[in-house]
């Protein structure tokens, strides 16, 4: 697996703190090779991995996980975010008839997929009815008549040797006349797509004027899916995919590249045959899938979990007793970096949060707690122990070492003092037992 992979690669990196360019690039060599088997298109894994090559490179590795398992916990959330962010919710909301109009190449599944869709709606209480615009293939006007009737949803009846934007015509007539909400047009395929399939597409999208043009694709279909997704969304302005055939061995590489190439949400995932096998798209399952590392990146996350519990211990322990140097104040910092934010147990603390407020407030970005860092670094271990210490000739040493000015010092003096104050009054009200309960 790509785990055991990557176990290799990282090896040599185990217990050391922040991953490195030339670390991620060969992880990603790794993970390049993963997405390539679950069938991610080539250009779009290429894109996928620089993209978050350059997000992975600095990251902190975690206590209790190796980097490689850091790693792919880094590709997956880039995956869940690349693959979803939208709704399955089909825009239907209009003035009725709704049109819901279904592409793609022949066998993908869109006729099933119509049927589906049909009676998840009917189930919603939408009144819905099915025209099969395809002429092409023998019967399969009469196809999408049986799974109506399976579906318990109206069809429109077959009028021989009608062509495909006729039928659309007549379909959207007779909804409106007998009061449809939706109208979902169930179109004809092609083996590869043609000019002509494609020509079809835009005339019956002309005169239907779909709220929907989702996409069928089956899962299968590997690395041609690019070529046909780049094909469909150059010529009909799709608003969404459906993935059929996510119940076979399909490892969802075709869902990353549906949605790299369409830029369209997927909406809805085909799961078998029956007329019930539909749901929505679970951008989580799928990478989980892509990867086939579900189990590693719980892992990290309870590790993530678990060393913020840790921290926070160390923290109260500390506070319990009154003590808040400057190594405190730099573990603070940091997990503020780490978090994005205010950390978590002193956002809990009173005195604290505002402290904490006021360095919010004063733009304290990535680069301010990189620097308060670096002053911090240029301090002696008894300087950090006791601030006092820092008079104004070690001040500008300070200064001088962290390429920062005796003012940067002074204001990392101030915060460490309003911070210490506060500790001191927790002390006072019974130490961290007395907040608890004050909290409490
Ligand atoms: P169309 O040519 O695009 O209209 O494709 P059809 O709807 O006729 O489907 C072709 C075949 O694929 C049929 O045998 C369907 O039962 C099957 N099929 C469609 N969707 C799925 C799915 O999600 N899972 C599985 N296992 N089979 C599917
Ligand atoms: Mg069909």
């Amino acid at each position: 697996s790509l785990g055991d992979r990557l176990g290799g690669v990282f090896d040599r990196l185990r217990g050391r703190g922040a991953l490195t360019e030339a670390d991620v690039r060969g992880a990603m060599r790794e993970v390049r090779i993963a997405l390539l088997e679950a069938d991610v298109a080539l250009p779009v894994a290429r894109d996928f991995v620089d993209k978050i090559t350059e997000a992975a490179v600095g990251q902190q590795v975690l206590r209790s996980v190796t980097p490689g398992q850091q790693v792919v916990k880094i590709v997956n959330d880039a995956l869940v975010e690349m693959l979803g962010g939208d709704s399955a919710e089909l825009e239907i909301g209009v003035t009725p008839p709704a049109v819901v109009m279904l592409v793609g190449l022949q066998g993908s599944g869109k006729t099933t997929t119509t049927a589906k869709l049909a009676r998840l709606l009917r189930k919603q209480g939408k009144k819905v009815m099915m025209a099969s615009l395809d002429v092409n293939r023998p019967a399969a006007q009469e196809q999408l008549t049986v799974l109506g009737t399976q579906a318990e949803v109206a069809t429109l009846p077959i009028v021989e040797g009608q062509q495909p934007v006729e039928i659309a015509r007549r379909a959207l007539q007779s909804a409106k006349l007998q009061g449809y909400d939706v109208v979902m047009l169930d179109t004809a395929g092609r083996l590869h797509v043609d000019q002509a399939l494609m020509a079809e597409m835009q005339a019956v999208a002309d005169i239907a004027r779909p709220n929907e043009i989702l996409l069928v694709v089956d899962s299968l279909t590997g690395q041609d899916a690019v070529n046909v997704a780049r094909n469909f969304s150059d010529q009909v302005p799709l608003t969404g995919v459906i993935l059929t055939r996510m119940d076979g061995d399909a490892r969802g590489g075709a869902a990353l590249s549906m949605r790299a190439v369409t830029g369209k949400p997927i909406k809805f995932a085909g799961v078998g045959e029956k007329l019930d096998a539909i749901e929505p798209f679970h951008p989580k399952r799928v990478a989980g899938r892509i990867l086939g590392m579900g189990d590693v990146v719980s892992l990290v996350e309870k590790a993530a979990e678990a060393i913020q519990a840790d921290d926070a211990e160390k923290m109260a322990a500390r506070l319990a007793k009154g003590q808040f140097d400057m190594n405190d104040l730099r573990n603070q910092l940091a997990q503020m970096r780490r978090m994005g934010g205010i950390g978590a147990l002193a956002g809990m603390i009173p005195g604290m949060k505002k402290a904490q407020a006021a360095m919010a407030s004063s733009n304290v970005d990535e680069r301010v707690l990189l620097r308060m860092d670096a002053m911090i670094g240029s301090m002696t271990p008894k300087e950090r122990a006791k601030p006092e210490l820092l008079n104004a000739k070690r001040k500008i040493r300070v200064a001088k070492g962290s390429g920062t000015t005796v003012q940067d010092v002074n204001k990392l003096l101030k915060m460490h003092q309003e911070m210490s104050t506060a500790m001191k009054r927790i002390k006072k009200m019974g130490g961290i037992k007395g907040l608890a309960a004050m909290l409490g």
